[in-house]
């Protein structure tokens, strides 16, 4: 029974990184009819913040990135919370003291700086040499008696090698002379990460660690502690890192990294889940569109690429053009609504009262846009009133000695239909043209920039027919004075 687990330290907002890695354990997890846990690591209690807690919740949840186990849910292995769990830690540190696979470390944070300091001047590595491994019953009393507060430290066998099986990456050796006896509980009675997260691994039976390529170096440290320990090795997947497109690691300089960010822009959720699918992974038939439910059936670990995937944000645009494009009308909507009212273009009230034109001005304006923010810009014009006329247009089609009489007649056109609909319009207009010996065009080109202030759009009639008759001759009168 297939049991993976999400694990994020609540110090920041949920990324781009993070939410791929939340992914890939969703999609395997459900592929193999498992179960995906979320559980917080949040024994730093200098860079831990509740806002970060509810900010990754907030995110994940938006995503659609649900999880079994974990805050909110419950299970039968909680609590999910690592700050509420350090009970169990203090156990297992104190066993492993107990059968001599650990010690208690005395050195204070000066001593091992300047130890470290000498080895870093002497040309060599530095690492911790095992002074208290050896420590005798009166030295540690005099420590004691100093006042001195002990870590703990895992006995790590200084010959040899590590061997880390990877399902992505194959079998990874490490030579355990690298290591050294690290610390697995600090003196203020915290474990660190490599030991918290073994013990809550195995409590959590948790079969696949599915995690970040950066933590592949801190594997073998965690070996070690399952072996002292005596618990099961569990399988580990290092999915590959996510780089900007010069190569270098991906930051604030590159543009939005956190889902937050992607949300506020006007991405949709489907769009940042197939993109994230896609980063480091790819289906067998290697389709690009591709919904959550088809990924589910088509994921594996083995098809999970080795080298680093690059974050390429034209090609989440383009995702997301799509899902604009091609998800249910009503949701697209009630999706667009939020950023109006952000903008100011109408109120939450009001949007509820003028939802079907909403809708239809969305309906005849979403394939053009790439985000819910443009989409939201783009339908401005049906709601409010024309300000501006955009700068190229007015020079190109209001200079002409004809356009405000063009747009004048073409308003009284509107006007003197009997039945008025947009097949009706285009007729008019066209009369009307010809009756001016002017192309058509030359009609249509100042009307779209007098109703809706813009020189592109979606089709003229199109607008004309859902902005209304009276409100078009309007803004046609408005903009020939
Ligand atoms: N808390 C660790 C992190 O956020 C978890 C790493 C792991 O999955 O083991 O990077």
């Amino acid at each position: 029974n297939v049991r993976v687990r999400f694990a994020p330290s609540p110090t920041g907002s949920l990324h781009i990184g993070g939410a791929r890695t939340a992914l890939f354990n969703l999609l395997f997890a459900r592929h193999n009819g498992g179960t995906f846990i979320l559980r917080i690591e949040d024994t730093d209690t200098e860079r831990s913040r509740e806002e970060s807690v509810a900010q990754i919740i907030r995110s994940m949840k938006w995503l659609g990135l649900d999880w079994d186990e974990g805050p909110d849910k419950g299970g039968n292995y909680g609590p999910y919370f690592q700050s509420q769990r350090l009970e169990l830690y203090r156990k297992e540190a104190e066993r492993l003291i107990e059968e001599g696979k650990a010690y208690y470390c005395y050195c204070t944070p000066e001593e091992l700086a300047s130890r470290r300091e000498a080895m870093l001047k002497a040309g060599k590595a530095p690492r911790y040499e095992g002074i208290c491994r050896n420590l005798s019953e009166e030295e540690r009393k005099k420590y004691e008696a100093e006042g001195r507060k002990p870590a703990i430290r895992l006995k790590v066998p200084q010959e040899g090698e590590t061997i880390v099986e990877d399902i992505i990456r194959g079998t990874v050796v490490f030579e355990n002379s690298v290591l050294d006896d690290f610390i697995i509980m600090k003196s203020n009675g915290m474990p660190t990460y490599n030991f918290a997260c073994v013990v809550d691994d195995h409590a959590m039976g948790i079969t696949h660690v599915i995690r970040a390529e950066e933590h592949l170096s801190n594997t073998p440290k965690q070996i070690q502690v399952y072996k002292a320990l005596g618990y099961e090795i569990p399988e580990f997947a290092h999915v590959p890192m996510i780089l900007a497109p010069d190569r270098s690691k991906l930051s604030k300089r590159h543009g939005a990294t956190s889902v937050e960010e992607f949300r506020d822009q006007g991405y949709l959720p489907q769009a940042i889940i197939n993109y994230l699918t896609l980063l480091g992974w790819s289906p067998p038939d290697g389709e690009e569109i591709l919904s959550m439910e088809k990924a589910i059936k088509e994921f594996s670990l083995e098809r999970v690429n080795k080298t680093a995937a690059i974050y390429d944000v034209k090609k989440l645009t383009w995702l997301n053009s799509h899902y604009l494009r091609e998800l249910d009308l009503d949701y697209i909507t009630s999706e667009t609504i939020p950023f109006l009212v952000k903008k100011g273009i109408i109120s939450e009230e009001e949007s509820k009262k003028r939802y079907e034109y909403i809708k239809k001005a969305v309906e005849i304006s979403r394939d053009r846009a790439k985000t819910l923010d443009e989409l939201a810009d783009s339908i401005a014009f049906f709601l409010r009133d024309v300000e501006e006329y955009e700068e190229k247009g007015v020079r190109k089609h209001f200079a002409k000695e004809n356009a405000a009489e063009l747009l004048l007649k073409g308003a009284e056109a509107l006007e003197e239909l009997e039945r008025f609909d947009k097949q009706q319009a285009e007729i008019a207009f066209r009369s009307l043209a010809d009756a001016m010996g002017v192309k058509a065009a030359e009609l249509i080109h100042p009307t779209r920039l007098a109703i809706t202030g813009r020189t592109v759009g979606p089709g003229l009639f199109d607008i004309i027919e859902l902005l209304g008759r009276e409100e078009t001759a309007r803004r046609m009168r408005k903009a020939a004075r």
